[in-house]
């Protein structure tokens, strides 16, 4: 099978991936087989091929959020084959240390992710634990389901740690929504208009917020809008209100005390990436009120249910732009420029490999 290999970190305009031939991998006990129809690509593949964040293994095959059909079963397996599934960024946790056991399994010294510890849905087949390949809501063709399963589940994740969603209005358990009547008046902000955002912003609006977008792309200020945002602009302008809570997706740590300046007392300002530019040194005065600054890890195999069965009653408008498969290199250069509508997503074409 053919499958995107990274043997060693370097910009993306050093060509660090290569297509290479690789034995299409048998499932092993308790695992499943997929055959790859769609893989989105994250800010977190482009950390991992660039070297923001180190390698777990050599070579690595990135991607995590593949959607695909089961096409054959290890040991012990009770799965349907031709079961349409996607894998997401957890693969597993040890289920036994202090963190798993009080039901934060997402910060796990031991948890191991899809794409990076082990191979991911750059490729044309994969293997994935069964219980870390979830069915999908059938209102979403494969190059829309891909972003739901990272970017759509840790803007949700993002969206709760910020304190949108518990609330009256907000969300009830398993991922509905709440049928009281919010107070309409959660002001959100999000910094950073791409794959996560654009779904935040949408399950937000389906939350009863209010929300404002900030970003340097005019296009991407244009999407907001036509996806309901109450304000967009960058993070240089004054908002017409301070904000309740916000959510930084840029990788970006100058947004920061930008970011805080517009944050009212006692307001959460949560950072949804898996590392960022450093923070730059700052006054006392933009976080104290209580103010609180939260990083977001990973999410639990909980997040992901929730959050795809609240895709699955509230469709959600997934933009994406489709990239074939062996563009992989363009789409994360494309994602780096800024340059990305929506969510960039590899999708199969043509005749498999075998
Ligand atoms: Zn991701
Ligand atoms: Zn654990």
């Amino acid at each position: 099978m053919k499958a995107w290999v990274l043997r060693g970190q370097a910009p993306i305009q050093r060509h660090p991936l290569t297509l290479a031939r690789l034995p299409r991998p048998e499932p092993r006990r308790g695992e499943v087989r997929i055959k790859v129809l769609a893989c989105g690509v994250c800010r977190t593949d482009l950390h991992i091929v660039e070297g923001d964040i180190p390698m777990r293994r050599r070579p690595t095959v990135c991607g995590h959020q593949a959607v695909g059909v089961i096409d054959a079963l290890g040991s012990g397996v009770r799965r349907r084959l031709g079961e349409r599934v996607g894998v997401p960024w957890l693969h597993a946790v040890c289920g036994t240390c202090a963190d798993c056991r009080a039901g934060r399994e997402n910060l796990c010294a031991k948890a191991r992710f899809t794409g990076w510890d082990v191979d991911g849905g750059f490729a044309e087949w994969m293997t994935a634990l069964q219980e870390s390949a979830y069915p999908l809501p059938s209102l979403y063709a494969d190059a829309e389901a891909a972003p739901l399963l990272c970017a759509g589940v840790i803007g949700y994740r993002a969206l709760r740690l910020a304190g949108a969603a518990d609330r009256p209005g907000g969300l009830r358990r398993r991922g509905e929504l709440d049928s009281r009547q919010g107070r309409g008046s959660f002001i959100l902000g999000l910094y950073g208009f791409g794959a996560s955002a654009h779904l935040t912003l949408q399950v937000a609006r389906g939350l009863d917020c209010s929300a404002y977008v900030f970003s340097r792309s005019p296009a991407h200020r244009r999407l907001a809008r036509a996806l309901g945002a109450a304000w967009a602009g960058s993070a240089e302008d004054r908002p017409p209100k301070a904000l309740d809570g916000g959510i930084i997706f840029a990788p970006a740590g100058g947004l920061v005390p930008k970011a805080l300046g517009h944050l009212r007392a006692g307001g959460t300002l949560a950072l949804a990436g898996i590392t960022m530019s450093p923070i730059p040194a700052m006054d006392y005065g933009l976080i104290y009120g209580e103010r609180r600054l939260v990083s977001v890890a990973n999410s639990t195999r909980q997040d992901i249910r929730e959050f795809l069965a609240l895709a699955a009653r509230r469709r959600l408008r997934v933009e994406t732009e489709s990239f074939p498969f062996e563009a992989a290199p363009e789409a994360l250069r494309r994602l780096k420029e800024g340059k990305v509508r929506g969510a960039a997503v590899l999708v199969r074409t043509g005749p498999p490999a075998i």
